[in-house]
C-alpha cells in the first residue's frame, strides 16, 4: 500500500458509483477512482473504498508575506499575513508560476507538520492579522483549510484563500463560509484558454465569482495573469471587464499581472508593462473602479484612487505603501466617498518583507 495514501484523513465530499468506482465531489473534475488510485490533484485518493486527503496537517512551508502579495489591495492594507500551502493542484496550467509546489509528486517537500492550533499560535505570536491558504490551491485540501480557518478565527485572526475558484457547488459553500477574504484567479476569458492551457472549464470559475458576490460576505479581488498571445487581446480583456461589471459590479478590484516564462511555457516572453497598462485602461473604461497592474513597478497603476474625486487614497509601489488619505472608516478624506474594502484604522507597515517561519517553534 502507498504509505502516504494510508496516512490520509477521510474526505467529506464523495460517493460510490453504480459501477463500484468512488467519485470525488470536491471539484468539477469529479475524478472516478478505483482502489489505490489518486485523483488528478494527486492529494486525494481512494483508500478502503473512501476518498482520503493525504496532505492533512502537512505543509510545504510557512512565510510571512505582505497582504498585497496575495494580491489583496483592499483588505487590511500593509499588514502581514502568515501564508502556507501544501502540495498538488486541480488545474494543470502550462504557465504555472508555483510549479515546484503544485506539481509535486513526492511528499518529501512537505516537511512542516502543522496542526491548526499551532498555525494559529504562530500567526498570533508573529503579529500577523490573517492567515492565507496559498502557494497551491486550498480547494484540494479543503478539510485541512477549514480546520485551520476555524482555529484562526477563534484567535481573532482573519482568513484568506488564494484560489482558482475551481470548486463544486456543495463544497464551495462550506469552504467560503470559513473565509474572510479571497483572491480568485480568473485565468483567461475563453473556454479555449481553460481547455487548452489548464485542462479545465471557465464556467465553474464564473459561478464561484457570482456566488462570492451575491451569496457571501467574503471580500474578494480578481487576478488575471496576462500571457502574451494567449489571453491579452483587447477583445478578451474587454469581454472580461464587461462581464465583471455586469455580474459583479464596479467595486470588485481587478489585478492584471505580468507573466514570467515558467514550467511548460518557456517559449513566451514576459508580459510587456504596456500590455498591463492597456488592460487596466480598458477595464476602467468599462466602469470598474479599482484596477491594478502587478509584478512590475508602476506606482500610477498600483495606487488606489477615489472614484468620487480622483484623489490618491492608498499610494503603492509593488508592495510598498505611500500615500494614505483614508479615514479610519475607509472614506476619502477629501470628499467623504467610501472606498470599497475592509479597512481597520491606520494601515500596517509590513512593507515588502518576506519572512520564513517554522511553525514547529510554536507547537
Ligand atoms: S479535488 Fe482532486 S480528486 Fe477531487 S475531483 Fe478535484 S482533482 Fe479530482
Amino acid at each position: 500500500m502507498d504509505q502516504s495514501i494510508s496516512e490520509g484523513i477521510v474526505g467529506r465530499y464523495w460517493h460510490v458509483l453504480p459501477d463500484g468506482r468512488v467519485q470525488c465531489d470536491v471539484c468539477p473534475r469529479y475524478c472516478k477512482l478505483n482502489e489505490g488510485q489518486r485523483g488528478l490533484c494527486f492529494v486525494r485518493a481512494r483508500h478502503n473504498d473512501r476518498i482520503v486527503l493525504t496532505t492533512y496537517g502537512r505543509s510545504s512551508g510557512f512565510c510571512i508575506d505582505p497582504i498585497e502579495k496575495k494580491p489583496l489591495n483592499h483588505f487590511l492594507p500593509g499588514t502581514p499575513v502568515l501564508s502556507f500551502g501544501t502540495a498538488g493542484c486541480n488545474l494543470t496550467c502550462k504557465f504555472c508560476q508555483n510549479w515546484d509546489i503544485s506539481k509535486v509528486r513526492a511528499f518529501d517537500r512537505l516537511q512542516d507538520q502543522a496542526s491548526p492550533a499551532a498555525i494559529a499560535e504562530a500567526a498570533v505570536r508573529t503579529g500577523c492579522r490573517s492567515v492565507a491558504f496559498t502557494y497551491n490551491d486550498p480547494v484540494i485540501f479543503l478539510e485541512y483549510a477549514v480546520d485551520v480557518a476555524q482555529a484562526c478565527r477563534a484567535r481573532g485572526l482573519k482568513t484568506v484563500a488564494v484560489s482558482a475558484g475551481y470548486i463544486a457547488e456543495e463544497p464551495r459553500v462550506e469552504f467560503f463560509r470559513h473565509m474572510d477574504a479571497a483572491n480568485i484567479d480568473l485565468k483567461g476569458f475563453t473556454e479555449g484558454f481553460y481547455k487548452n492551457l489548464c485542462t479545465g472549464h471557465l464556467t465553474p470559475v464564473l459561478e464561484t465569482l457570482e456566488y462570492l458576490k451575491h451569496e457571501t460576505e467574503v471580500w474578494f479581488e480578481i487576478t488575471t495573469l496576462l500571457i502574451p498571445g494567449e489571453n491579452d487581446s483587447v477583445e478578451e480583456v474587454e469581454a472580461e471587464s464587461r462581464w465583471v461589471m455586469e455580474h459583479l459590479g464596479p467595486d470588485v478590484p481587478l489585478h492584471f499581472t505580468a507573466f514570467h516564462p515558467d514550467w511548460k511555457m518557456t517559449d513566451k516572453p514576459p508580459t510587456p508593462p504596456a500590455t498591463l497598462r492597456r488592460a487596466r485602461r480598458i477595464a476602467m473604461e468599462a466602469g470598474i473602479r479599482y484596477v491594478y497592474t502587478g509584478n512590475i513597478h508602476d506606482p500610477a497603476g498600483q495606487t488606489t484612487y477615489c472614484h468620487g474625486c480622483g484623489a490618491a487614497l492608498i499610494g503603492r509601489d509593488w508592495y510598498d505603501l505611500g500615500t494614505w488619505t483614508l479615514s479610519a472608516q475607509g472614506r476619502c478624506r477629501a470628499c467623504g466617498m467610501p472606498c470599497a474594502g475592509v479597512f481597520d484604522g491606520a494601515h500596517g507597515d509590513w512593507g515588502r518583507r518576506r519572512r520564513p517561519v517554522s511553525v514547529q517553534a510554536f507547537v
